[in-house]
């Protein structure tokens, strides 16, 4: 992996270029995005189909017209956030590099716990959107429903809006920030289509209460899939997680509860509703809950075969943002996983920023194309699935310090690397405690130390003066 992150050299030669740029979602990648580019110097307009920013941290009690979220005329709902989410992230690591996550002691109606619920996540970035001036240039309830090339290397942009018109414009280029938890992916299980129970995707959970006095199949083992299980044994009769990390003959108690269940995957399921599993072992089911994880979807985005999305690969694309041949008028923000988020974003933007400048220069088309095809073969000699061709936690910092030293601006802190991997061996050694006891104190006041560049007393931000 660390092969194809070489060095390229800044373009010395070329006038600095203002571009007409569209970003679609005001996420917190659409976010950083656009204060990224209008820094840069270019104009910006954020194309958002919800009527307020914050993507995904926008809980809405609403779930969609098919549970399981696969039927393709379904009412669609963008945001997969559970009631009770607490962040699976400590504030310190969560923010953006520049404008702290931090609890303010004069908040009323704050959230100050270092992982704190998800209307404090939304409050932050709204804190971010305000600050950056960045809510003027959103286009609320404007879904982009085209993204097309046109003559020159431009794009066109065809937006609907729920109110007034709708739109068909040009842009120089586009940063596509849609998301990618929304369009749910689902486990394939033997006789399924004949099982008479429910499914729900865990996108379309929201609260226990459906749950109350259910014998539950849960499919997964993500972090979504680990609070989830633990919300609903509170009032499931039966909570039995099915899991491909678990060994096959497992089926085995799972330490604290009374009325969970660890299984290895489901071998097959039967119209009668029962649920067998590798071991032999029975389970009579009436719902499974699928926490299978989500698809990458870019239904807007026409490139006449150029990017794809196969089995999860989104490609060819050069570090995971630019498609070599259309590079640099389209890019991705937010296309890796098992991240630290927001920091990511951030030198992702700066560097999208930077190249449309010509502040930045990209390798040719071909250099291009030859670093993705030596990555992805490097992915295949090490046996990693194409479906997780973005999953980059092993090599995350190094990702992100390579964008860095490409932008010129300063490489992760040493903090944030140390208190990322202090979180998930806590989370390993306290279990569901680990939002509550940590041992990491030493990295928190480092952060705090680190975070005076940014606050005044902790609570004043930098902002730009646009
Ligand atoms: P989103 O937040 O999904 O925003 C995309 C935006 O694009 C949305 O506002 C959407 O309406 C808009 N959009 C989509 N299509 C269109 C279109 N065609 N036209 C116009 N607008 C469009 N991260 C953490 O750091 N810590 C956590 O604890 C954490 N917990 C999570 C828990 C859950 C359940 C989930 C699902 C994710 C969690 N994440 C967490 C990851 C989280 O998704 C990212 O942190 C981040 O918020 C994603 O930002 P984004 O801008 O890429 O996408």
């Amino acid at each position: 992996m660390a092969s194809t992150l070489s060095a390229i050299s800044a373009h010395p030669t070329m006038q600095p270029l203002s571009r007409h740029v569209a970003v679609i979602g005001a996420g917190a990648a659409g976010l950083v995005a656009a204060r990224e580019l209008r820094r840069e110097g270019h104009t910006v307009v954020v194309f958002e189909r919800g009527d307020q920013i914050g993507g995904t941290w926008v809980y809405t009690p609403e779930v969609e017209s098919d549970p399981i979220g696969l039927h393709p005329n379904r009412t669609v709902v963008h945001s997969s956030m559970y009631q009770s989410l607490r962040t699976n992230l400590p504030r310190e690591i969560m923010g953006f590099r520049d404008y702290p996550f931090a609890a303010k002691e004069q908040d009323g109606d704050g959230d100050p716990r270092r992982f704190p619920g998800h209307r404090e996540v939304l409050k932050y970035l709204n804190g971010f959107a305000k600050d950056f001036g960045i809510c003027e240039i959103v286009r609320f309830e404007s879904e982009v429903v085209f993204v097309g090339l046109v003559e020159g290397g431009k794009w066109k942009v065809k937006s609907k809006r729920k109110r007034g018109e709708d739109l068909e414009e040009v842009y120089d280029a586009v940063v596509v920030c849609n998301g990618h938890f929304t369009e749910p992916r689902v486990a394939q299980i033997p006789g399924i289509s004949s099982w008479k129970g429910k499914q729900v995707h865990s996108h379309n959970y929201r609260t226990p209460e459906p749950f109350r006095d259910q014998v539950v199949i849960l499919i997964g083992s993500s972090a979504s899939a680990i609070d989830i299980s633990r919300d609903i044994a509170g009032v499931a009769k039966e909570v039995h997680i099915a899991s491909r990390s678990v060994a096959t003959e497992t089926m085995e108690k799972k330490p604290g509860y009374d009325n969970m269940w660890l299984h290895s995957m489901i071998k097959s399921v039967h119209e009668d509703g029962s649920v067998v599993f590798p071991d032999g072992s029975v389970v009579l089911a009436d719902i499974i809950l699928h926490c299978t994880g989500y698809k990458y979807h870019f239904p807007f985005l026409e490139t006449n075969g150029i990017v794809t999305v196969d089995d999860n690969r989104v490609g060819p694309l050069y570090k995971h943002i630019f498609p070599p041949a259309l590079a640099p008028s389209v890019s991705f923000v937010g296309i890796p996983f098992k991240v630290v988020p927001f920091a990511m974003y951030e030198f992702q933007s700066k560097w999208i920023a930077g190249i449309l400048s010509n502040r930045i220069a990209l390798p040719s088309e071909e250099e291009m194309m030859e670093d993705v095809q030596i990555f992805y073969s490097l992915q295949e000699a090490s046996g990693i699935p194409k479906r997780f061709t973005h999953m980059i936690d092993d090599y995350q910092f190094e990702y992100d310090d390579w964008l860095a030293s490409h932008c010129g601006c300063p490489v992760s802190e040493e903090w944030r690397q140390q208190m990322w991997l202090a979180t998930f061996k806590n989370a390993r050694l306290r279990g569901p405690l680990y939002r509550e006891e940590w041992d990491d104190h030493h990295l928190i006041l480092q952060a705090q130390e680190d975070f005076r560049k940014y606050t005044f007393n902790g609570v004043g931000m930098i902002t730009d003066d646009k």
